[in-house]
This record gives structure tokens, sequence and C-alpha cells, in this order.
């Protein structure tokens, strides 16, 4: 049999170790450079591999293909193997085949990196051996062939869904649904929808399927399809009294003040994630206790410090407006607010408000901040024009009061005077040490 990869990262280095492994006849390829360390696992073991091209006799000849997520379906070569109908799959489709161990998959729009993250931790502090795999952590496929795991709990993208077939999930989570990647789904909402609602396939009567009840989608989309697994929804209901309950698999309540996370969209990902781990086996003690000490994901509301009463919280991950909203909804202390950077088309309009009621001052932080200046200088509130994170931090400093808050929370894109959002996050989280370590 032959299987060609497409795409040679984590998810198709993975893949083809597992195809070689499994007896397939592999060739690993890749349009542009493949990272060292991916060349040296495929090449330790022996797994063919290509660069900076495509043999395209021999991928067009092959039984099936794997294709890395983030190879688009209009590539023209991936348009060739499907009018073709050579099957092309996700490597988490592939890898699904070769385990019986329990999968734990979590999508959404919004929410997937912490979410996925925090089930690990409770899972961990339950003392269920897993892996973490899909979008973070290992390839899912490598971890199978050399390190098999008895649960997985896996972060899926759309992309990803959408060449899944026979992959079931024992227990999935739908986060939410809000507009994303449409270029990719034709700019049709519904197929975007479609999409997300394929971590339900498959799944038999005893799997779970944990969902936001609230959101503008899945609960009719839940009212169409009637799946038969176990539906577990959660809502804002759920801890609306400064406690969050949950009543099913496992009746749990633990005080919001308890969470190490702040934010109620985070305390939607903690209700999501306990209602996983519990239904994957963790005690209420080991949810309890992970709950408290998840020490969060970088760059998304993270702590970096405090410095003269002011606490510095780096959520440089905010690259569009909703995000900075969330971010703004769990504050607790008057704000200075860092925003700006690349913006693509951004309506600032939509957290004026917010930020009327939530900060102190405004820091912009961009090549250009013209569009800052038009839709934030009415608010009256004091501001200050910065276009390094030096500059900003200096400003940042000279706006706040102790007992105030200093948030990244930029709203745009960060290659004006970034490389990415990390490096603007780190750059912040090294300037507020500095200070610290001053001290
Ligand atoms: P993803 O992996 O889906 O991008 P992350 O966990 O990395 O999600 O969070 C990215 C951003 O999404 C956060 O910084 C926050 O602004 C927002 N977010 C996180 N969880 C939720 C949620 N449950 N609902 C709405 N927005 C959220």
């Amino acid at each position: 049999m032959k299987l060609a990869v497409l795409g040679a990262a984590e998810s198709g280095a993975g893949a083809g170790i597992l195809a070689r492994k499994m007896g397939y006849d592999v060739l690993v390829s890749d349009a542009g450079a493949i990272k060292p360390q991916y060349k040296e696992l495929l090449s330790a073991r022996g797994v063919r591999w290509e660069e900076g091209g495509h043999d395209e006799a021999w991928i067009l000849s092959a039984d099936e293909v794997v294709k890395s997520p983030g190879i688009p379906d209009t590539a023209p070569l991936v348009a060739r193997l499907r009018a073709k109908g050579t099957p092309v799959v996700s490597e988490i489709e592939f890898a699904g085949r070769y385990t019986d161990a329990r999968m734990v998959c979590i999508t959404g729009s919004n929410g997937k990196t912490t979410t996925t993250s925090l089930v690990y931790h409770l899972l961990q502090k339950a003392g269920i051996a897993c892996g973490l795999a899909g979008n973070i952590g290992r390839s899912l496929a490598l971890q199978v062939a050399e390190s098999p795991q008895p649960c997985y709990v896996i972060e899926l993208s759309s992309f990803q869904l959408d060449d899944m077939y026979r992959f079931r999930a024992d227990i999935a989570v739908l986060l939410n649904i809000t507009p994303d990647h449409l270029d990719r789904y034709d700019f049709e909402m519904r197929n975007y929808v479609a999409s997300k609602m394929r971590i339900l396939q498959n799944q038999r009567p005893d799997d779970t399927f944990i969902y936001w009840a609230e959101d503008e989608y899945i609960p009719a989309e839940l009212g169409l399809r009637r799946p038969q697994s176990r539906l577990l929804p959660f809502s804002d209901a759920d801890f609306a009294d400064g406690t969050l309950h949950i009543a099913a698999p496992v009746a749990f309540s633990v005080a919001t003040d308890r969470l190490s996370l702040r934010g109620r969209h985070n305390w939607r990902n903690c209700a999501a994630a306990a209602m996983a781990a519990l239904a994957a086996g963790a005690s209420t003690e080991a949810v309890a206790a992970g709950l408290a000490d998840f020490p969060g994901v970088e760059h998304r509301l993270e702590a970096a410090g405090e410095v003269d009463g002011v606490e510095y919280i780096n959520d440089s991950k905010a690259t569009n407006v909703d995000a900075c909203r969330v971010a703004l909804e769990a504050m607790t202390r008057p704000t200075v607010l860092i925003v700006g950077g690349l913006d693509k088309g951004n309506d600032y309009a939509t957290i004026a408000d917010l930020v009327r009621e939530k900060c102190r001052a405004l820091v912009y932080l961009g090549a250009d901040n013209t569009k800052l200046h038009a839709a934030f200088d009415p608010l009256g509130l004091p501001v200050a024009d910065t276009n390094s994170m030096a500059a900003c931090i200096e400003a940042c400093r000279r706006l706040s009061q102790p007992g105030d808050a200093v948030l990244l929370s930029p709203c745009c894109a960060s290659f004006d005077l970034f490389t990415g959002m990390a490096d603007r996050g780190r750059q912040f989280k090294n300037l507020v040490r500095q200070l610290i370590e001053k001290k």
C-alpha cells in the first residue's frame, strides 16, 4: 500500500513514522522547507521525505493521502487527488485506526487550547495516564507509534475535522461556534458549522457530547441531527451564583473564586473541562484541585507579575476585538489597556462602553495608531502613543496607580512591530520581569 503524507511538520512527520511502522510504502512530502528536527526524526526511522516540491507522479499513484490541516483543498495537488478519488484524510483520522485508546476531543471557535490543556491537567491530577495531541502537544500518530497511551486529550481544529470520517470521540467537547476561517468554507457559515459538528460523528449511546447550550448554532444542529450520544450541556446558569455547579456526569461544585482562571469565558471552559474529566473517570477531588492550580496557557490572560501594586497581565493572544472584550469583562481592577498593532478591519465601537467602564487609561502600541485615536480619544480617557514595548511599559508605569491592572490585550495582529503574538507577549513579560528584579 502506498501512502503519501503532505506537509512535514508535527502531524505529517508523525503520520509518516506511524505509516512506515504499519508497513506502508510511504513518502512524506513538503512544498516548503522541512524543519531539521523533523528531517532527523524521519531519517532516523528510514522514512523517505522530500522538501521544496512534490513528486507528483508518486503522490498521484498513492492509495491514500494524509494531508496537513494547513493545506487547503484548493491547493492544486489536493484538487487533483480529490478529482481522482484518492482518499485524503487527516493525521488524527489515520492515527485513530491504530489505537483503541479513549479519545477526549475538544473543538470550538474559541477556547480550544485552554480547555484542552485544562482537561489534560485535570486527568494528570487524577492519575489517569494520557497523552496530549492535536493542535497542541506531540503528534497523535507519533505517540500511537512509539509511546502509546490508554487515553488521549486532543485539540481539534475545523480543518482537522474536515478530513475525519470514521474517527470516533469517546468524549467530545464543542465549546462554541462563531464565524472564523470562512475563506476556507466558501464564505458559507453553514459549511463551517457542519465542519465543527463532525466532532459528533460516529458517536454511540455510551459516548459523551459536552456542548455550550447558549450557542447560536449548536442546539439547533442537535435538534436536526439527533445524535445517540449522552448529551451534557453547560451554560452560564451553571455558575450564576458564584459557584460552578455541575449536575452530570457526576454532581460537582466549586466556588468560582477557587478557579485559577479568571473571566466568564474561562469559567465556561472550566465547566466543559470538568465535565470531560469527570466523564473520563477523574475524581471530584482531583477536578477541584486541578481547577484551583491550573497555571493557564501562555499569552491568554497570563499573570506577568506585580510592580508597585500594579498587576501586569499578558493577553497578547487577543488579536481581535472579541478577545479583548472577554479580557476586559474579566478585569476586576481599574485597567490601563494596551491596544494596537495591525488592524484587520476592527470595529472598536463594540467595546467602547466596556472600555469606558473598565479603563483608567489607554496605551496605543502600533506603527500606526491613527484609527485608535479616532475610536477611543472621544472617550476622554488619558491616552499615550507608543511604538515599542519599552515605550509602552514606560507609559503604563506613568498612567497606572497602585491597585490597578495593566492589560496587554491588543485587538490587533502584532506583525507591524513584532515577529508574532508570542514575541509581543514575551517582550512584555521580560520588561515586567526586569522591573520586578530592579526592585
Ligand atoms: P483557541 O485554541 O480556540 O484559539 P484559546 O484557548 O487559545 O482558544 O483562547 C484564545 C482566545 O479565545 C482567548 O484569549 C479568549 O479571548 C478567547 N476565548 C477563550 N475561551 C473562550 C470561550 N469559551 N468563549 C469565548 N471566547 C473565548
